[in-house]
């Protein structure tokens, strides 16, 4: 009897993320023939999900469903699936490279005492022999691992970057976890400010229109999200738009914000900056637009056109509109 290989999904208005069906492309690579798939679901009201994911596995869609675990909290998800980890000894845990899947994959490593390997956007091999290709500063290198042990393993995946797992031909078993909260929780959460409805997600976003300080001002960015509404992209910005308040932290990219991979990049008055380009470098085709010709970001783009933003950005927006 083979071992378990595991996907801790994550969970959006009741569907499984698309993150977690990329981990499962790393589950599916890393198994060994006797190994079973399977896949954790820790939260509230996670039918729905539990059902769509139940063709991508062989083993169980374990399922841990309470209230008190609507909201992510690493102290009670830690402790809902700390007796599962024992009962299943699972031999490599696979999560997204989220803020849920950085938060909660060394938890689980300390847990399992496994090595840990984050961060990954390639996979080379497959079995005993797969290794993983992560980025190293700030995408500038990118190194190749292996797990050296024959240990459990955590690793965790870095969105769009690989492609989603392919059902099995054989689905497993639906399994309910019981939970019973502790008494003695000292971490809680006290609000969650949840992105408005409708938006799309960045880090799941297959083209970003992104503006840098070149907008000039909260304004300045009406002809982008303009843009973005015709080509149904996600607006993203530069640290130095966000710090200057011309848009949210939260659309922040680059090493200290999100982390993207879109098919299409396009960068609007952004000089391109390492910190910057450590967030979007990977972008399948980068497009940028800035009025100086020696700006960084034209070393890093397919396509580059220079000149003015604003005169730039809506003739694209009606060119777009034609199609
Ligand atoms: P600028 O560098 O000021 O560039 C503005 C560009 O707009 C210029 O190239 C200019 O030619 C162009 N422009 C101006 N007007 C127009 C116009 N009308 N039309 C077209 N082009 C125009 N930055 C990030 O983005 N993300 C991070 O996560 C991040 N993390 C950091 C972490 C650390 C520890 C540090 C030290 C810095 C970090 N930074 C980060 C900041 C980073 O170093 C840069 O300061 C920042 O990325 C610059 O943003 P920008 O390109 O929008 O602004």
């Amino acid at each position: 009897m083979g071992q378990s290989v595991l996907v801790v999904a994550e969970v959006r208005n009741g569907k499984p993320r698309q993150v977690s069906l990329e981990a499962l492309h790393i589950a599916r690579r890393a198994r060994l023939p006797d190994d079973r798939i399977s896949v954790l679901l820790v939260g509230h009201r996670l039918e729905e999900a539990a059902e769509l994911l139940l063709p991508y596995v062989d083993g169980a869609v374990y399922r841990i469903d309470h209230p008190r675990l609507e909201v992510y909290n690493p102290e009670t998800y830690a402790s809902a699936i700390g007796s599962l980890l024992r009962d299943l000894q699972p031999r490599l845990v696979a999560l997204g490279h989220t803020a849920f899947g950085r938060d909660l994959a060394p938890v689980l490593a300390a847990k399992l005492e496994a090595g840990q390997i984050s961060d990954v956007v390639a996979l080379e091999g497959e079995g005993a022999e797969l290794a993983y290709v992560r980025p190293l500063y700030a995408g500038k290198l990118f190194e190749t691992r292996r797990f050296s042990s024959a240990g459990a393993q955590v690793v965790t995946v870095r969105p769009s970057n690989l492609p989603p797992a392919e059902p099995l031909p054989a689905p497993g078993k639906l399994e309910t976890v019981a939970y019973v909260p502790p008494d003695d929780l000292r971490t809680v959460v006290k609000d969650v400010i949840r992105q408005a409805a409708g938006k799309v997600d960045l880090t799941e976003a297959r083209i970003i229109v992104s503006g840098g300080r070149g907008v000039r001002n909260a304004e300045g960015f009406k002809p982008l999200q303009e843009l973005a509404a015709v080509l149904g992209a996600a607006v993203g910005a530069s640290r130095a738009a966000c710090d200057a308040g011309y848009c949210d932290y939260s659309l922040q990219i680059g090493q200290t914000g999100k982390v993207v991979t879109p098919e299409l990049y396009i960068a609007c008055g952004i000089s391109g900056a390492i910190q910057h380009l450590a967030g979007m470098s990977r972008s399948r085709v980068i497009v940028a637009i800035n009025k100086d010709p020696e700006a960084p970001i034209f070393k890093v783009a397919d396509y580059g056109i220079v000149g003015d933003l604003f005169e730039i950005v809506p003739l694209l927006t009606e060119e777009f509109k034609k199609l």
